[in-house]
C-alpha cells in the first residue's frame, strides 16, 4: 500500500454503540496513531491560517484533545466547554435536547473577553445541539466565532445546516 492515508483511514466503526442500531464513529484510532492525530489537527487549522484567532473552545471530551493540540499549535489559550457540574469557578449554562432527554453544558463566565476570537472544535458533529450550546455560552460571553472545526460531519443528521443558519462556518474533515 503506497496510497497517503486520509483522516478517514484512521477512523474505526462500532456497531451497536452505545446502543443497538447506533454505527459509533470511533476517532480514538486517529488519535492513536502518530501521523493521524497530526494529520488532523493541521487539516483543522488549514481554512484558518492567516487568520488572527484569539482563543481554542473544545466541547467536552474529544474536542478536548483535539483543541489542546490546535491550541497549542496556535500558541493561543484553550477553554473548555464542559458538561454540567464539572467546572469549579463561576459558569454561564446552556441546556440543549437530546434524543431522549436533556443535556446542559456550562463554560466559565471569565474564560472568554469581549471581541475574542473563537475557534469552536469537537471531533464530530450530529445534529448540532451540542455545538449549537456551545456557540451560545461562548456568544453569550461577547466573542465572535470565526469557525466550527469538525472532524466528522454526519449531513443527514442536520447539524452543518442548522449551525449554517446561525451564521457559522463549519468545516469537518470527511463525512
Ligand atoms: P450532536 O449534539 O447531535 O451534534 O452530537 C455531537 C456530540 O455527540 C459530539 O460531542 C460528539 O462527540 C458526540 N457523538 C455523537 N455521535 C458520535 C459518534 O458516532 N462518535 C463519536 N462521538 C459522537
Amino acid at each position: 500500500e503506497t496510497r497517503v492515508k486520509t483522516v478517514k483511514d484512521y477512523i474505526r466503526t462500532i456497531p451497536d454503540f452505545p446502543h443497538e442500531g447506533i454505527l459509533f464513529r470511533d476517532v480514538t484510532t486517529l488519535f492513536a496513531d502518530p501521523r493521524g492525530l497530526r494529520l488532523a489537527v493541521d487539516q483543522m487549522l488549514h481554512p484558518y491560517a492567516g487568520l488572527r484567532i484569539d482563543k481554542v473552545v473544545g466541547l467536552e471530551a474529544r474536542g478536548f484533545i483535539l483543541g489542546g493540540a490546535i491550541a497549542h499549535q496556535l500558541s493561543v489559550g484553550f477553554v473548555p466547554v464542559r458538561k454540567k457540574g464539572k467546572l469549579p469557578g463561576p459558569t454561564l449554562g446552556e441546556s440543549y435536547t437530546l434524543e431522549y432527554g436533556e443535556a446542559a453544558v456550562e463554560i466559565h463566565e471569565d474564560a472568554i473577553a469581549g471581541g475574542e476570537r473563537i475557534l469552536l472544535v469537537d471531533d464530530l458533529l450530529a445534529t448540532g445541539g451540542t455545538a449549537e450550546a456551545g456557540i451560545k455560552l461562548i456568544e453569550r460571553l461577547g466573542g465572535t466565532i470565526m469557525g466550527c472545526a469538525f472532524i466528522i460531519d454526519l449531513p443527514e443528521l442536520g447539524g452543518r445546516t442548522r449551525l449554517e443558519g446561525m451564521g457559522m462556518d463549519v468545516h469537518a474533515l470527511c463525512e
